[in-house]
């Protein structure tokens, strides 16, 4: 599943091909992704010039004068810049067509992305946006945020970070890595962190969305830059998916538990 580094990756990437191009053309050729389509989707968003490419979350919004289409690639969905002479592929389910002649196309094989248009910016009006946490990059995901929203909460810090109305962004791969790095077991209830803890953690989750986004990305099977060449890059993971091989600092077994229904990896030594 793509993450906010891929996500981030994936928005920069296009970028250039769609800044200040018009959209000449849209094509749906799907009813429903992880919700029914807007039945004028394709007609709303024909005819305006793209003056902006943004990424709220997991979220990339395209947006002009008056209009915002909004991307969100779900489990498997991909957006790839391509040429008029390349052929559609099994699972392309929307494009739209450039001024300068090149086509952004999303694709998405298991179907729990989402695209939506609507005039407002949808950071300030969409549901789904509205009540999103902070950025994980941005400057009100600190130590004392992160501090007081620990307080009281007797859920495993892992799930704390993964709850979207906290922070935004930060999946499975990274709340293994960055607790990894800050020494914390992903288990530990959140009211028990200490202010170090919660310094130390935030330090860590900028510090490895930073790196992944240099990189460009992490590493899952189904992500396509958008250039159209295969693959993420290889991230190196310190723990997410190493389970039973040795830890990097200490030599034990990487451990593998359930939190809340998802893997977890760790270290029993290193984290605390
Ligand atoms: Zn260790």
């Amino acid at each position: 599943m793509p993450e906010l580094p891929e996500v981030q990756t994936t928005a920069d990437g296009i970028k250039p091909y769609l800044l200040h191009k018009k959209i000449t053309a849209c094509s749906v050729s799907v009813k429903k992704l992880r919700w029914e389509l807007q039945k004028d989707l394709a007609k709303k968003i024909i005819n305006v010039k793209i003056l902006e490419i943004t990424r709220r979350a997991k979220y990339i919004i395209i947006s002009g004068k008056n209009f915002y289409l909004t991307i969100h690639l779900g489990m498997t969905g991909t957006l790839r810049i391509a040429s008029k002479k390349d052929p559609r592929m099994k699972h392309d389910h929307f494009e739209i067509q450039l001024s300068s002649n090149k086509i952004l196309r999303f694709n998405d094989p298991r179907k729990f992305g989402m695209i939506f248009y609507s005039l407002e910016s949808p950071i300030l009006s969409h549901r789904l946006l509205i009540n999103l946490g902070p950025e994980p990059l941005g400057k009100y995901f600190n130590k004392e945020y992160l501090f007081s929203k620990t307080r009281n909460r007797n859920i495993a810090i892992k799930s704390l970070l993964m709850n979207a109305n906290i922070v935004v962004g930060i999946g499975n791969i990274y709340a293994s890595e960055s607790l990894f790095l800050s020494g914390i077991k992903p288990s530990k209830v959140s009211k028990k962190l200490t202010k170090k803890n919660c310094s130390d953690l935030v330090n860590s989750i900028k510090e490895v969305l930073k790196e992944a986004i240099k990189k460009g990305g992490s590493s899952i099977n189904d992500y396509i830059s958008v250039d159209g060449k295969s693959g993420y890059f290889q991230f190196d993971f310190k723990v997410y998916g190493r389970t039973s091989q040795p830890c990097h600092i200490c030599q034990s077994d990487i451990l593998q538990v359930k939190i809340n229904q998802r893997s977890s990896f760790y270290c029993k030594n290193c984290q605390k």
